[in-house]
């Protein structure tokens, strides 16, 4: 080894020598042990890295206790700072599982502010002065919406299915089509939550095609159920047959089986009237004769996780009785806000206009380019005109396993900077003080403003700045 670094790791403090010097001045008052002595550790440990790393010797500077000290509540505030946080979604998903899907209304704010900090009738009957049932406050507005006879509510879909199957079919067939073997993201495939419900798959048909026959030459002694699941991430086109919901209902009456959907997305509004491509209502489904519905309540519905089941009293009854049940029971949060938001159903214009992901689903053309278009306005008036701002025609997409075929048109940013690359400039916005999420389309940085929210244009007005006023971390 050389001799600078041998004579400049042995000038290397440790752990005690620098929460002894700290410790005279209080610098480290407010610093719990548990983050602090990590924070000492990874301090020195980043020296000496660096010393071992470096051709020359390191700036005496560094080896400075004020700087170590100031390295180490650095890394401190960084371990101390929460680590779940608001996100821009620049990326035109709209719901968007990995950045939190479905983003509540204040309106729904409000009240589950209200019921979380204060007692409530959560499992309480006011009018009988006993015990009551939790999901009481839901069932009702579910089955009003809906047509329903009767509800249940999970924690999410995934549950929902898991605990309809377990209910329904345990150590019975259960028949599927093959081109409705799904997997969602996140790990949620139907053979596999299938197997640990203990019910056996039977599979009919092929990828592209099946037909009712398939179904009625599946049943047997040992078929407990008929499972239709949409295929809410991907469509198979071309030449392709389906067995439609009203048929599989009827061949389930002739052989008194069960019928279940798993809808996945399951909006209450028929978003086609709005200009999108048509999927299946929950209301369509339950009309046409379904007995079990299920889907989630915080993918096109615009709520909270949840996993909603719908459907006729006797199968929820059942249902509801599962041992299962118990332990994928949701909370007060959830219920809270799935009623305040199902709530804004009432009225489908007001649902549109003040559930977020239905208002940006639905919102014009003309708004997200005028959006856009102020973006870049904003871009290009910052200091040291580095920087180059397009407005692109690229579509906005749905997200969370919704409308896959949608492509919504929407009007984009496209940014790039001299001297920085697209992937640079990703990185910077992804470590922002409030991260900015967008995506690298040609050598581009890329901004939908479809999901951006109030005063967001601001944030990313300021990391832009921030960016171009700082000359590291270039390439
Ligand atoms: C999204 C989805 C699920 C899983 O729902 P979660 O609420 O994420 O658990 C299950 N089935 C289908 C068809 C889906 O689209």
């Amino acid at each position: 080894m050389d001799e600078h670094k041998h004579a400049q790791l042995k000038r290397l403090p440790g752990v005690d020598r620098i929460l002894e010097y700290a410790a005279n001045g209080g610098q480290f008052d407010n610093i719990p042990k548990s983050v602090l002595i990590p924070a000492i550790r990874t301090a020195i440990d980043t020296l000496r890295t660096r010393i071992l790393k470096s051709e020359v010797p390191l700036d005496g500077s560094r080896f400075s206790r004020q700087a170590l000290v100031a390295t180490v509540k650095q890394q401190a505030a960084r371990t101390m700072a929460l680590k779940l946080k608001r996100t821009v979604n620049a990326t035109g998903v709209v719901v968007h599982t990995n950045l939190g899907r479905s983003l509540l209304s204040p309106a729904v704010i409000d009240h589950l502010t209200t019921i979380s900090s204060r007692y409530s009738n959560l499992e309480f009957d006011l009018e009988k002065g006993r015990r009551g049932s939790r999901y009481s406050a839901v069932e009702d507005i579910l089955c009003e919406l809906s047509g329903a006879r009767a509800a249940m509510i999970v924690n999410n879909n995934a549950a929902a299915v898991l605990l309809c199957l377990d209910t329904l079919a345990t150590g019975r067939e259960v028949v599927v089509s093959r081109g409705e073997l799904v997997e969602i993201g996140g790990a949620f495939r139907i053979p596999d939550v299938m197997a640990k419900s203990g019910a056996v798959l039977k599979e009919v048909g092929t990828t592209n095609r099946t037909h009712p026959r398939d179904y009625e030459n599946a049943i047997g002694e040992q078929t407990g159920l008929l499972l239709k699941a949409h295929t809410s991430n991907f469509s198979i086109v071309g030449f392709t047959a389906a067995v439609s919901l009203p048929d599989l209902v009827s061949i389930g009456r002739r052989h008194s089986i069960p019928v279940m959907e798993d809808l996945g997305s399951g909006s209450l509004v028929d978003l086609s009237r709005y200009g999108l491509i048509k999927e299946p209502t929950v209301q369509e489904s339950l009309a046409a004769g379904v007995d079990v519905v299920t889907f989630s309540g915080d993918k096109l519905l615009g709520g909270p996780q949840a996993g909603i089941i719908l459907g006729d009293k006797p199968h929820i009854d059942r249902i509801k009785a599962n041992p299962l049940a118990r332990a994928l029971r949701i909370d007060k949060m959830t219920l809270a806000a799935l009623e305040a938001t199902l709530r804004l159903y009432r009225n489908e214009r007001q649902a549109v206009h003040q559930i977020p992901s239905l208002r940006m689903l639905t919102l014009p053309l003309s708004v997200v380019q005028g959006q856009a278009a102020e973006l870049k306005a904003r871009l290009e008036r910052l200091p040291g005109a580095r920087i180059t701002v397009e407005l692109l025609d690229i579509s906005s997409k749905a997200g969370g396993g919704s409308l896959p075929l949608l492509d919504l048109p929407s009007c984009c940013t496209g940014v790039s900077v001299h001297g920085r690359s697209a992937n640079a400039i990703e990185r910077w916005m992804r470590n922002h003080t409030t991260p900015i999420i967008g995506r690298i389309e040609n050598d581009r940085f890329i901004m939908d403003p479809r999901t951006l929210q109030e005063e967001e244009l601001d944030i990313i007005e300021k990391a832009f700045a921030d960016m171009l006023a700082d000359g590291t971390e270039r390439g």
